[in-house]
Formats: C-alpha cells, sequence, structure tokens
C-alpha cells in the first residue's frame, strides 16, 4: 500500500497494491476534474440528514442515486448515506449499475459501507472527510476504507480521499 500526502491541503491519494494477486493493482486514487462538482452534491444530500452524511453515485458521467443518512428516522442502524444511496440505485437501476459506478461520499465509508460498495462491484470511491478526522466528531469503527479494499483482491477499488474535507467537517454543528 503506498500513501502519500500532496499539496499540503489532506488531500490523501491512496493506491490500493495488489502485491502478489496476479492481478494488475488498481490506478492510483487521483482527483478527477468532475470530483468536486460531485462532491458538492453528496455534501447537499449530507446537509438534509439528522446525522451529516450523503452520498451521491455517478455513472457515465450522471449522478443515478443519492442517499442521506436515515438512521434516526428510519430506525434503521444500517442507513448510512452510502448503504441508503446503493438501495436506491438497486431499486431504480438493478445491481448492473452499480457494477463501474463511482461514489462520491461526504465521510470515509465505514467498513459495511465498503463492503457493500465491494460486493456490489463499484470501481471508484471518493471521499470528503477522513476517519480520522470523523472520528473527532461520532464513533467510527478504526478500520480504514482502503484496509476493506485490499482484503477484496477480486474487486479492485480505486480510492480518493480529502475532496472538500473541510466543508464535510464543518456540517458538524
Ligand atoms: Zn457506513
Amino acid at each position: 500500500m503506498d500513501r502519500r500526502d500532496i499539496l499540503g491541503g489532506g488531500l490523501t491519494l491512496v493506491t490500493i497494491a495488489l502485491a502478489g494477486s496476479g492481478r494488475a493493482a488498481a490506478k492510483p486514487g487521483v482527483e478527477l476534474p468532475d470530483d468536486a462538482r460531485f462532491m458538492e452534491q453528496a455534501l447537499a444530500e449530507a446537509s438534509r440528514a439528522a446525522f451529516p452524511f450523503g452520498a451521491v453515485i455517478v455513472k457515465e458521467g450522471a449522478i443515478i442515486a443519492r442517499g442521506h443518512n436515515r438512521t434516526g428516522v428510519d430506525r434503521d442502524p444500517t442507513a448510512h448515506g452510502e448503504m441508503v444511496a446503493v438501495r436506491n440505485c438497486l431499486k431504480e437501476h438493478g445491481p448492473e449499475a452499480l457494477v463501474g459506478a463511482t461514489v462520491y461520499t461526504s465521510g470515509e465509508p465505514c467498513c459495511m459501507c465498503m463492503g457493500a460498495m465491494v460486493w456490489c462491484g463499484v470501481s471508484r470511491v471518493v471521499y470528503a472527510a477522513s476517519l480520522a478526522q470523523l472520528s473527532t466528531k461520532v464513533d467510527q469503527i478504526n478500520l480504514s476504507a482502503e484496509d476493506v479494499a485490499s482484503k477484496a483482491p477480486f474487486a479492485p477499488v480505486d480510492i480518493a480521499g480529502g475532496v472538500l474535507a473541510d466543508k464535510a467537517i464543518a456540517l458538524f454543528k
């Protein structure tokens, strides 16, 4: 695993190295031109939730599903922003749509959400606030998204973190 901080702004590039897996490694987690624009939409979702977490799912340049944390309103502890977005996507488009999709999420996915995205074949995850940053606001299971992804070499996921992280953290009052 190769982790580098660049730009001094908290943007973290993460490369999942699949050493010895016999497959090509996932591409480095570079920030792409549209990332900030889609992250703004994930943050807009987050701003609608009591626990400010939100996500959007993008396929071929378009948002195909949205979700925000509904753990309180639905009385469902698994209703994290990413899980709600994934379920909305499944309902509206079926599982094929998630294969190769990108998930933009206001916070680094927990192991439950990251596991769900691996099983769904999501190929790229972009998050704003890191687990370490979120841990200063709410309880977090201390297992990073890249740790989860690195244990699933059958489904390489490209991960980029730190996109609009300050804006995501500012949503916590
Ligand atoms: Zn989660």
